[in-house]
C-alpha cells in the first residue's frame, strides 16, 4: 500500500517503521528543517520511561508491551538508545502523585525498594532531610535518549526505501482522495494518509478541538553543585518528587545535561507555535518549584529553557480519529513518548488489517 504520513515526531517515524517492515511504500513529511524538529515533543534530549502509573489507568500493563517494541526497534537501528537506570519517586503528602505511582506499583506485583527519609538521603544526598515522607526505587525504568532515537530511525527509514522529506509542511488534507498539498503547492497523494503531527494537529483537523486540548510549557537544563555532580550522574529519574509539584527529573544522560519539568508550569493555547521563545526567569521558575525535597536549589545553575507543545485528552488517554483515507494519531497527553515504537506498530498494524476500533482500545488502555 501507497502511505503518506505527516510528522517525523516519535509517532509518525515509528508508524513509518513499521509499515516499512511490513512492506508498505511510504512517505514521511516532516514540516521542519530537521529531523528531529527541536520545536516537537518528541525533540528533547531525553524523556522517561516508566512501570509506574495510577492503578485505575491500564498504562502500566502496557509497559511490556513498550519495552518489546523498543527492543526491536534497538534491534535493526542496531543500537540500543534506552538509559535503564530506574525511576524514584518522593512522597511528601499523604494521596499525593507519588503515593498513587506507588499504589499502582503495588497492584500490578511489580517490586519497588521503599526507604525512609534518612535512608533516602544517604543514598540520594541531593534530597533535603526532614523534606519527604518516603522514598521508592524501582529498577523498571530509565531515560530514552530522543534525538538519537529521530536521527537513527530517519537513517533506517532512507536505508529501506521510504521516502523522507523534512521541509515538508502539509497545509491541507483531502480525506476522500489522499491528496496531501504542501506548503510549497506540491500535491502528493496515497491509498492511506497516518497524521502524526503532535500539538500542530488541530491546524490540520480543527473538528478534534473538542477533544485535544494544546498547551505550552518549558524544561529547564540545569548544572548541579560540583559535589552533587557525581550523586546526579548515578541517580535515577525522579518521576515525581511529590507534593502538588507534578514535577520530574532526567539526570546527565546520553550526553545530554540534567534538567526539570513541571506540570505547573503549562499555559493553554490555542497555537503550538504560540511563544516560543523562553522568557526571562522562566527556568529558575520552574527550578525553584522542586524545593522541597530538593535541597540548596538555588545552587542549581539554569544553563537552558527549551520549550514545548503538546496535547492533552480530558482524561490524559490517547486518541485515534479516522476519517475517509486518513488516520490521526494523538498519543501524547503529557506521557506517550515511553509507547512511540509499540504505537508505531499498533497503527501501522490497524493500517494494515482495518481494526481502527482495536487501535482506538488499545491506545485508551482498555484492556477489558
Ligand atoms: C515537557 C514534556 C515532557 C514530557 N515528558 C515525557 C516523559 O518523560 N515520558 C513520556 O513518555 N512522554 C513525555 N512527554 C510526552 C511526549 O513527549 C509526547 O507524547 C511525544 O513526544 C509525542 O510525539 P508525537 O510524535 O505525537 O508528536 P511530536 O513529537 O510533536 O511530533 C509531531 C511532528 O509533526 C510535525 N508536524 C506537525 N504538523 C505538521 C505538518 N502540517 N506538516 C508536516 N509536519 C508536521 C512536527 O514538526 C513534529 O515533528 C512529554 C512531553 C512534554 C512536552
Amino acid at each position: 500500500m501507497n502511505i503518506i504520513v505527516v510528522g517525523a515526531g516519535i509517532a509518525g517515524l515509528s508508524t513509518a517503521w513499521s509499515l516499512v517492515k511490513a512492506g508498505h511504500s511510504v512517505t514521511l513529511l516532516e514540516q521542519g528543517a530537521t529531523i528531529p524538529n527541536p520545536l516537537a515533543a518528541s525533540g528533547d534530549h531525553h524523556r522517561i520511561i516508566r512501570r509506574a502509573y495510577r492503578a485505575s489507568t491500564g498504562y502500566g500493563a502496557l509497559i511490556t508491551e513498550a519495552y518489546d517494541a523498543w527492543s526491536e526497534m534497538w534491534g535493526d537501528l542496531g543500537e540500543n538508545h534506552l538509559d535503564p537506570r530506574g525511576f524514584l519517586c518522593v512522597s511528601r503528602e499523604p494521596g499525593d502523585e507519588a503515593e498513587e505511582y506507588r499504589e499502582g506499583m503495588e497492584a500490578g506485583g511489580w517490586p519497588i525498594d521503599l526507604l525512609d527519609p534518612d535512608a533516602a538521603v544517604k543514598r540520594w544526598p541531593f534530597l533535603a532531610p526532614g523534606s519527604f515522607r518516603y522514598a521508592y526505587f524501582s529498577a523498571d525504568g530509565g531515560a530514552l535518549h530522543c534525538r538519537r532515537i529521530a536521527t537513527g530511525l530517519a537513517a533506517w527509514l532512507r536505508a529501506h526505501g521510504a521516502n523522507v522529506y523534512e521541509n515538508s509542511k502539509v497545509t491541507a488534507i483531502d480525506a476522500d482522495s489522499g491528496r496531501v498539498e504542501l506548503v510549497s503547492g506540491e500535491t502528493l497523494q496515497a491509498y492511506r494518509v497516518v497524521v502524526a503531527a503532535g500539538a500542530w494537529v488541530l491546524k490540520l483537523f480543527p473538528e478534534l478541538s473538542g477533544e485535544l486540548k494544546t498547551y505550552r510549557t518549558a524544561l529547564a537544563y540545569v548544572e548541579p553543585p560540583a559535589d552533587l555532580k557525581a550523586a546526579w550522574e548515578a541517580a535515577p529519574v525522579i518521576l515525581d518528587v511529590g507534593g502538588k509539584t507534578d514535577g520530574y527529573m532526567i539526570p546527565p544522560s546520553g550526553g545530554a545535561g540534567m534538567k526539570f519539568g513541571s506540570g505547573l508550569h503549562k499555559v493553554p493555547t490555542s497555537d503550538a507555535d504560540w511563544n516560543r521563545e523562553p522568557v526571562e526567569g522562566e527556568g529558575e521558575a520552574i527550578r525553584d518549584l522542586f524545593s522541597p525535597p530538593i535541597a540548596r536549589i538555588q545552587e542549581y545553575r539554569v544553563t537552558e529553557v527549551v520549550t514545548c507543545a503538546y496535547t492533552f485528552t480530558a482524561d490524559e488517554r490517547f486518541l485515534a480519529h479516522e476519517t475517509g483515507r486518513v488516520l490521526v494519531v494523538s498519543a501524547c497527553s503529557g506521557h506517550g513518548y515511553k509507547f512511540g515504537a509499540a504505537v508505531g506498530r499498533r497503527v501501522a498494524a490497524a493500517v494494515g488489517d482495518g481494526d481502527t476500533a482495536g487501535l482506538k482500545r488499545w491506545l485508551r488502555a482498555d484492556l477489558g
